[in-house]
């Protein structure tokens, strides 16, 4: 087997066809993906159409200064008249935007016309604020309301936002305050999380002891807590935004005005700024939103993403809004009160489309299907996935449990940096297979290819690489041109491609599969080993719920193989021989060369906001060492649990 490329282990002979009805009156058929290879700049050309121009484009791509590209560069729009007022205007003020459900049970209800006032209302307080045009203005809020209004608001003003989630600590947010040199920050006192209500403002008033250049900060009140308060830095949201005009008028912007700045998780070290900018984005984001999603006016749509994360700016914020959809928008975690929470608002709202991300798959497997046994979820249509490859035995309980076995499942592959959908199926089109992300998105030109560039066959495994500059694509890196120009295009530089530092394989069909960042690839006796692979063979055995798998240095075999598996509920402890079931099971699944030197089951395992584990701080543990930087974990007491319940498990 050759170095450069990865192995291909794991068989998944599952498919399923596109349910008839859907396919039948689907947004999109199957010629679109030979229209969109015949002339791609066309494609993406006729999506930006259906957006509102205060200038028409006239020049589509503009890549003569590679990697920076330029998209629709001479047209002029308002990505927030985009995604509200035009709405309005079409005579859909009526339609909701928003349900609006607080964890301790509050709603609201918020239609196109209520969103569009309140949109104004806070252009209009913010522009009092003195926020003008390509001031940044950086957000730390619960999953309310207020925040996708605040990120509207700001996106009227070409104001770009940082979105810092809720979960970081005030070191995060100042590093990020400072680094896109925020001006305001707009925070509320805080939000309800399990069952009780949790601080923001204080996190706030830290960060701005270490981070200089804030002169407002706008806070929204939700739990009515008491708060610090900094005379004539701190202002209240229902101060100047309830009390400012509905009426704005929306400026048109150029095309490639920024639109925000999205620090990366940090899965992999030094948080990076992704700049996005306006036209293009909104073009890839609005059409991959109605595309993937089959998304129709009666929709009613839920991605579960926390703003914080990219996937809440693209598929909450902006393309759902964009395409005129309603929404769910829920403020608390899925446990609480109870552990049927999510599967209650689905049944409520008869929600049609549901996004979420697989580790909640996997919790919800963990926790046992007579939780979500108990609701009715017939109203949904289209499911979706997103933040990891989902395991085939997590597909395959999503579609049934969740999905009634009618619903397709989209397994979307995008990042940060792609801004928008690159790798899925579409539901009315593609079948699907159980782990697989299919196909490039039409329009997309995605290839895996080995360590010098060249695609590999089918069967094979390699680097996963875009050839080809797409509308969503991140810009630079905020105020790095030379990291973003390295760490994107330097890897495979004399072809120009993008490298998204994640492995795949194509399967016998051509089919696409990830196989996790290639920075965690193993080289285990010369194989070059994927961790997802490894994972979904464990997570593949009944009695295991979640599984994370890292190569440690190993004096035999260069790097071995080990597991940090949480188990299921109803699988108590495991049993005795737990530890070698579980080795042997996946020597049997995918061969004896991944099979784990060390099987540690552990209560939980460390993860971002976005649900992605951190295994880099696993491979600390599994070489132990200490524990490295923790700031982006979404609950960094985590890693002393593990570490602590490592001592004496270790072979
Ligand atoms: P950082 O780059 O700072 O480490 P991150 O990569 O975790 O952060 P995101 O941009 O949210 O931040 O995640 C994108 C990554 O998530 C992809 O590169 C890929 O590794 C993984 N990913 C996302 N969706 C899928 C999917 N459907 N299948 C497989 N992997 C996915
Ligand atoms: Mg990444």
């Amino acid at each position: 087997m050759s170095d450069e490329k990865l192995s291909n282990l794991l068989h998944e002979e599952r498919t399923f066809e596109p349910p008839a009805a859907l396919a039948a009156s689907a947004n999109v058929t199957a010629d679109v993906y030979d229209r969109a290879a015949a002339d791609p700049q066309e494609f993406w050309a006729e999506a930006a159409r259906r957006l509102d121009w205060g200038t028409p484009f006239t020049e589509v791509l503009d890549w003569s200064n590679p990697p920076f590209a330029k998209w629709f560069a001479d047209g002029k729009l308002n990505v927030a008249h985009n995604c509200v007022d035009r709405h309005v205007e079409a005579g859909h003020g009526d339609r909701v935007a928003f349900h609006f459900v607080g964890e301790p049970g509050d709603t609201r209800t918020i239609t196109y016309a209520d969103l569009k006032d309140e949109v104004c209302q806070a252009a209009n307080a913010l522009t009092e604020l003195g926020v003008k045009s390509g001031d940044r203005v950086a957000i730390y809020m619960p999953m309310i309301p207020e925040t996708i209004v605040a990120m509207l608001a700001c996106a009227r003003l070409g104001a770009p936002h940082t979105v810092v989630f809720g979960g970081f600590s005030s070191d995060a947010l100042a590093s990020r305050v400072t680094d896109c040199g925020a001006e305001v920050v707009i925070t509320s006192d805080g939000g309800y999380r399990r069952g009780a209500p949790s601080a923001l403002k204080p996190a706030v008033d830290e960060a701005l002891q270490k981070a200089d250049g804030v002169r407002s900060v706008l806070v929204v009140r939700r739990t009515g807590e008491e708060v610090a308060w900094t005379e004539g830095r701190d202002v209240w949201w229902h101060d100047v935004v309830g009390s400012a005009s509905t009426e704005h008028k929306a400026e048109m912007f150029d095309a490639e005005h920024p639109l925000y700045v999205m620090y990366t998780s940090g899965t992999t070290g030094k948080p990076k700024g992704i700049l996005h900018t306006s036209a293009g984005y909104l073009t890839q984001v609005a059409y991959t939103f109605w595309a993937t999603f089959d998304h129709k006016e009666d929709d009613v749509f839920w991605c579960t993403a926390d703003v914080g994360w990219v996937t809440g700016h693209s598929y909450a914020a902006y393309g759902p809004t964009a395409a005129g959809a309603t929404q769910v928008l829920y403020e608390g975690t899925p446990d609480s009160p109870h552990k049927g929470r999510w599967w209650e608002i689905i049944a409520e709202y008869g929600v049609t489309i549901f996004y979420t991300a697989p580790t909640a798959i996997r919790t919800f497997m963990k926790w046992g299907r007579e939780i979500p046994d108990e609701h009715d979820l017939s109203s949904l249509r289209v499911l979706g996935s997103v933040g990891e490859s989902i395991n085939p035995e997590a597909y395959t309980w999503y579609r049934e449990v969740i999905g009634g076995d009618r619903t397709p499942i989209v397994d979307t592959w995008w990042q940060t940096e792609t801004g928008a959908h690159m790798i899925t199926p579409l539901p009315g089109v593609t079948a699907g297979k159980p782990g697989s992300a299919m196909v490039a998105f039409p329009g997309i030109a995605a290839e895996v290819v080995d360590d010098q560039g060249e695609p590999v066959g089918n069967g094979e495994g390699g680097f996963l690489v875009i050839t080809k500059p797409w509308p969503a694509m991140l810009r630079t890196i905020w105020g790095d041109d030379d990291r973003y120009v390295d760490t994107y295009w330097s890897r495979f530089k004399s072809q120009g491609y993008y490298f998204a530092g994640d492995g795949a394989k194509k399967d016998e069909d051509g089919h696409i599969w990830l196989l996790g960042r290639v920075d965690d690839v193993m080289n285990v006796s010369g194989h070059r080993l994927s961790t997802t692979e490894i994972e979904s063979a464990l997570v593949s055995h009944p009695k295991v719920a979640e599984a994370a798998v890292v190569g440690a240095s190993d004096p035999t075999t260069g790097q071995a193989p080990c597991a940090f598996v949480i188990l299921r509920e109803n699988a108590g402890d495991g049993g005795d021989d737990i530890v070698e079931e579980l080795r042997k099971h996946v020597a049997k699944e995918i061969g004896a060369i991944a099979k784990p030197r060390q099987v540690m089951i552990v209560p939980e395992l460390p993860k971002t906001r976005s649900g992605k584990i951190m295994r880099r701080l696993l491979r600390d543990v599994a070489e132990n060492r200490e524990v490295g930087d923790v700031t982006t974990l979404a609950d960094s007491s985590i890693m002393d649990m593990i570490s602590k319940g490592m001592t004496g498990t270790k072979e």
